[in-house]
């Protein structure tokens, strides 16, 4: 799975337009339109210090950005595997 990671600054939660730790575009699985045709997009998901604090699915990324206040080089593969795993356990 690719993924694209990058400034977030521009982009606040959607919840409590807050700063987001972390945002993932990933493809939506798609819906029907008016005319029956199934259509397909993508989603973005962010991970919000305070939204997310409560969810057990985010603890390990939200643990991940309280040790490692920005993703370094020598980071980004454990990045990598918790952001992989916070996605798989995201209800779509
Ligand atoms: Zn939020």
């Amino acid at each position: 799975m690719d993924i694209q990671l990058g400034t977030t600054e521009a982009l606040p939660c959607r919840r409590c337009g807050g700063f987001l730790h972390l945002a993932v575009t990933l493809p939506h699985p798609g819906w029907c339109n008016a005319k029956g045709e199934h259509v397909r997009g993508y989603q973005t998901i962010g991970l919000c210090p305070s939204c997310d604090d409560a969810d057990p699915k985010a603890q390990a990324l939200l643990a991940f950005f309280v040790v490692n206040e920005r993703a370094g080089i020598d980071s980004l593969s454990e990045l990598r595997l918790l952001v992989e795993e916070w996605m798989t356990r995201q209800e779509r």
